[in-house]
């Protein structure tokens, strides 16, 4: 979908940001350790080719979670190694193999699928994912583990990783995460070869685990200045985010005393109000819970009044403004800042959601 340009509403992306955020968590870690930076679902909503350009001098790989993913930062001219860390359709490893796109390896039936049905796999680079307690993709014993290395191998494929992935690395409480490190650690002494690369960390674990960085790390969220943790656990280091959103105010109006606003008459104005109309809705991201949420008009914090519409939202002003009136949504005006965060507290969700939930209608634009 092309993102609609002519609107007000736009994402600002400061890639300089990014690079930063990466050049301060770099600070923290070991010299030798490598950084792949995840740019899956579109950079977390950033853009994924645009990011991945302005990052490829500075990062050892790129992390997607599917072979689209992958394809299009090929296509983009990204030449750095590329994992894809979802399972593919064994039927997509000739273009994995044709693009030299990193593939994970999860399960021995889908290697047997792979070697049955698809046939040649020679080349192709696998990561074998390790299953130490997140429950979702990956070996959980010895057996398997090394049995699908010796049929990769056999089949000529190149062992190219091994990793893992924490569920709770961004929690107060630690000892489910130790539990896992010990796991993976175990799981590795069954492998009689050690590949390039071993990995584990995601942003929460570089961040507060240092003990299990392996080779590489994995950094998403913290790249785009987030906080992993939403407001639980403290970022040593300040962080930039990364992303603005701003519209201004198309419409205005003064409506009387017990007129209703939006869908269902959810709203209805207690006196004389000035409600003003900002080109923003569900459709973009600004979810329906966001109704009664408060944005900077002007300086001054406003609330969002009557239903969040398809592509409108409205707001309750404290006096007349002019028509264009910038809206900032997300982002500084004055003293008052609102963040990702402030949106996914309000809607009770994490701020990955909230940035990956932005629609590619809104504008992206980029600054360095
Ligand atoms: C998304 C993802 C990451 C990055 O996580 P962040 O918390 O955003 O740093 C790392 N590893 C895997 C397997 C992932 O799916």
């Amino acid at each position: 979908m092309i993102s609609s340009g002519h609107r007000p509403t736009v994402a600002m992306i400061n890639l300089g940001n990014i690079k930063d955020n990466l050049d301060q968590i770099r600070r923290q870690l070991p010299s030798r350790t490598q950084i792949w930076a995840v740019v899956k679902a579109n950079a977390y909503g950033h853009g994924a080719i645009q990011v991945a350009q302005f990052l490829q001098g500075d990062v050892s790989g790129f992390c997607v979670s599917n072979i689209d993913e992958a394809l299009e930062l090929r296509m983009a001219g990204i030449d750095l190694p590329l994992l894809v860390m979802g399972v593919i359709p064994a039927e997509a490893v000739r273009l994995a193999i044709a693009h030299d796109i990193e593939v994970t390896l999860a399960s021995q039936e889908w290697l047997d699928h792979l070697l049955t049905k698809v046939g040649e796999a020679r080349g192709l680079k696998v990561h074998l994912k390790l299953d130490t307690g997140m429950g979702r993709i990956g070996f959980r014993d010895k057996m398997s583990l090394t049995k699908s290395l010796k049929s990769l191998l056999t089949a000529g494929m190149v062992f190219q990783g091994v990793f893992t992935h924490f569920a709770s690395a961004d929690e107060q409480e630690e000892i489910f995460f130790q539990e896992q490190v010990e796991c993976f650690q175990e799981l590795l002494t069954a492998l009689p070869q050690r590949p390039k690369v071993i990995h584990a960390s995601n942003s929460a674990a570089a961040i507060w685990h240092r003990e299990a960085l392996f080779d590489a790390v994995r950094l998403g969220d913290v790249l785009y200045g987030l906080n992993p943790s939403g407001d639980i656990l403290k970022v040593p280091f300040p962080l930039k985010p990364a992303l603005t959103l701003s519209s201004s105010l198309i419409h205005v109006k003064e409506v009387p005393a017990g007129s209703c606003v939006g869908y269902g008459g959810s709203y209805r104005t207690t006196q004389t109000e000035w409600i003003g109309t900002i080109p923003i809705g569900y459709a973009d991201g600004l979810l329906r819970n966001m109704q009664g949420f408060h944005l900077l008009i002007a300086g001054h914090l406003c609330e969002i009044v009557g239903r969040v519409s398809m592509d409108q939202i409205t707001v309750r002003l404290d006096k007349a403004y002019p028509l264009g009136t910038p809206v900032t949504l997300i982002g500084q005006e004055r003293q008052h800042q609102l963040t990702v965060q402030d949106w996914a507290n309000y809607r009770q969700t994490i701020n990955y959601e909230v940035v990956c939930l932005l629609s590619d209608r809104i504008a992206r634009h980029y600054v360095q």
